[in-house]
């Protein structure tokens, strides 16, 4: 039975820190488990460890099915009827960028409910990484698949998506999400002060 992870929020240090690679795949597969079962639950289209509180460089993403449109929206069993790909990469890298950028929406599970266009990111990418097992593997990605894979290793490198935003419009994004990263910087403080009083 996959463990469900509390997903880390804005304020969080982990959140800036450079993850590590990961040389021990011990506990790799069961981790990734968690990490995709976490992902549903919170109805996302990708999480990197560093959001569950690790400092490592492996990340879970997933491509759905569209919902139908008499569909009810909010229920777990419904995004997992909808699975189309699973991705797992450990240790991945960016080796060819193509297509020049494209600016496009984004959303991240640890600023949960804020979105911004104009993110910019490259249409298409190639990335080395290795799978659970520790497998090497090549992907090729484009658009929106793409996108998703920058926006998860930027986690890694401790970066969040809205500082990939030119200078005025990151000002324009603080000043309008002043209120929301507050909270997120209070819950993530508070999540912390609770997790080092049970250790
Ligand atoms: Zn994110």
């Amino acid at each position: 039975m996959a463990q469900i992870l509390p997903i880390r929020l804005y304020g969080d240090p982990v959140l800036k820190k450079k993850a590590l690679l990961v040389q021990d795949f011990g506990g790799i597969p069961e981790l990734a488990e968690n990490m995709l079962e976490s992902m549903f639950e919170a109805r996302g289209v990708g999480l990197a460890a560093p959001q569950v509180g690790l400092s490592k460089r492996l990340f879970v993403a997933a491509e759905y099915h569209e919902a139908e449109e008499d569909e009810p929206e909010g229920q777990e069993a419904d995004l997992k009827s909808r699975i189309k790909e699973l991705y797992v990469m450990v240790n991945p890298v960016i080796t060819y960028r193509a297509g020049g950028q494209e600016v496009g929406l984004e959303g991240c599970l640890s600023l949960p409910g804020v979105y911004w266009d104009d993110v910019p990111r490259d249409l298409q990418i190639k990335v080395e990484y290795q799978n659970e097992k520790g497998e090497k593997k090549t992907l090729e990605a484009e658009g929106y698949l793409a996108r998703v894979f920058q926006h998860e290793i930027d986690h890694l490198e401790g970066i969040l998506y809205f500082q990939r935003l030119p200078l005025p419009l990151r000002q324009e994004f603080m000043e309008e999400n002043r209120e929301d990263l507050a909270e997120f910087q209070r819950r993530a403080k508070s999540f912390l002060k609770e997790l080092s009083v049970k250790r």
